[in-house]
């Protein structure tokens, strides 16, 4: 029999259905996997005994008829959403005592949902990286490193920000988690570890209680071992909320009933201006697979340009640091977490701030307040902005000729830790193809297609249209049977 922890999500659920195994079984295999794999780093809080409370009530709904859609499905929560009760870092030192009054929306729908919690995820500080190099917790270690990866000579990245939720879905410590994605932070971790990503339409999932980095881009989306699992997990995590003005009132599809469509004249969009020079040749190589496979199954594919893509870095890197300047002024040592001491009010400020945020949030507040300010706002955040229009509208003029988009996830593979640290422009480019999406407030889902020479996994996105997510689960799902990614991590040999 396949080991509870190697199940997928509908799987686990059908073997609860059928009684093979209890929700107390399956949460008590992920919590025996999480203590053998710390060395992983993936959580930054374990929450067993919540878990545990959790998995016997779900028992006992389900023993009562009462199960509901995700019940006794034992998921890992990114450790920027609140949690009421249990402490939540975002990775920072200046939060690092921080224990929530409030449960993010989010993270409560997935509660009522009947799933159980079995703790925080490490991340990048504040969900500002791409590697999860930035925490202040230590790094979450992949799995892909080799069969003990916390000795291994390359120590290879998770992805980031979401790095502790790619690292435990990759790992089978958790069946699913949660990610935030602000220019790429579910899927650049889902593709560099090997499982699928999904962020979904700016609006369609309430930002209500995860900790803001870029409000106008940071969006909520699940983590998992299948495109079905990220369906379940979103049809629970999606929905218009009163509590926060920009999600959207529309109804929530059941995604399950897109997995089955067929591809047949669906038109896919191959970005010209993606095949960038230099890229991974095996990225490059799988890309074309990629294609083809949905060609084969039906769909047309077609060619299409998105003329400002060149442009989204530094678009990307001027509005997401103004928007963390503002949404990070309020770790002031007075509200929340950590206070230093100073003689006057403004020492203590900065003596908290100096010692409570790391190097990567400083110098994003430093280029975020240095865009805003007076004189330079016009030269850069106004222009900025302007941009940011011509890049959606390059994507609504494509989406006239085509249904999704298909493009690479990364420009390469996971590298080293170490590798990149050492300059920022370098790991801003991790981001390439995925900062479009959020700069345009679109849907993106990434999912494992094939491995590098080197035996690491590599992730295609596709993009939709807004809230338009159905259509990218069925292309998905497609190509997923196409591809039938199967590799599993040497840690978890
Ligand atoms: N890597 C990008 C950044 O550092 C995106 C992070 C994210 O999506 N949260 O800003």
């Amino acid at each position: 029999m396949t080991k509870l922890t190697d199940l997928t999500i509908a799987q686990a659920l059908e073997g609860l259905a059928a009684k093979e195994f209890s929700a107390v079984e399956l949460t008590e295999a992920h919590i025996a996997a999480m203590d053998k794999a710390r060395s992983l780093n993936a959580f930054i809080t374990e929450t067993p005994d919540l878990a545990r409370e959790q998995a016997k009530a779900s028992d006992a709904r389900r023993a009562a008829g009462e199960a509901k859609d995700l019940d006794g499905i034992p998921l890992g929560m990114k450790d920027l959403y609140c949690t009421k009760g249990v402490r939540t870092t975002a990775a920072s030192k200046i939060l690092e005592n921080f224990v929530p009054p409030y449960e993010s929306t989010v993270s409560q729908k997935l509660a009522d949902a009947g799933s159980v919690m079995l703790g925080k995820t490490t991340l990048d500080e504040f969900a500002m990286g791409s590697s999860g190099g930035t925490s202040a917790f230590g790094p979450a270690i992949s799995p892909w490193s080799g069969p003990n990866p916390a000795e291994a000579e390359r120590k290879l990245i998770p992805g980031g920000s979401s790095s502790g939720s790619s690292t435990a879905v990759s790992a089978r410590l958790a069946m699913g988690a949660t990610g935030t994605d602000t220019g790429g932070s579910i899927r650049q971790p889902a593709s560099i570890t090997g499982i699928v990503g999904m962020k979904p339409t700016y609006g369609r999932c309430s930002r209500w209680g995860i900790i803001a980095f870029a409000s106008s881009l940071d969006q909520a989306g699940p983590m998992a071992r299948s495109v079905s699992d990220t369906a379940l997990m979103l049809r629970v995590m999606a929905g218009f909320d009163r509590k926060d003005s920009t999600s959207v009132d529309i109804s929530v599809p059941n995604y399950m009933d897109a997995l089955t469509k067929s591809v047949k004249g669906l038109k896919v969009g191959i970005p010209r201006e993606y095949r960038l020079d230099g890229m991974n040749k095996d990225t490059e190589k799988l890309w074309d697979q990629s294609a083809a496979m949905l060609r084969d199954a039906g769909a047309e594919v077609v060619d299409i340009s998105l003329p400002h893509t060149k442009y989204a870095l530094p678009v990307y890197y001027i509005i997401a640091p103004a928007e963390a300047s503002s949404n990070l002024a309020r770790y002031d040592g007075v509200r929340f977490g950590l206070r230093e001491t100073g003689e006057t009010l403004d020492a203590m400020y900065e003596a908290t701030r100096s010692e409570g945020f790391g190097k990567e949030v400083q110098r994003r507040i430093l280029i975020g307040t240095y865009v805003l300010s007076a004189g330079y706002y016009d030269a850069y955040y106004r222009k900025a902005q302007r941009v940011r229009r011509l890049i959606r509208n390059d994507f609504l003029e494509a989406f006239r000729s085509c249904d999704v988009i298909l493009a690479p996830a990364t420009p390469g593979t996971a590298f080293a830790f170490g590798e990149k640290t050492g300059d920022p422009v370098q790991m801003y480019l991790e981001d390439v193809f995925t900062v479009t999406l959020n700069l345009a407030g679109l849907p993106g889902l990434c999912l494992p297609v094939g491995l590098s020479q080197e035996g690491l996994p590599i992730g295609m996105q596709l993009i939709g249209r807004a809230f338009d997510e159905s259509t990218l689960f069925t292309a998905a799902s497609a190509l997923e049977r196409a591809a039938a990614f199967s590799h599993k991590p040497p840690f978890t040999a």
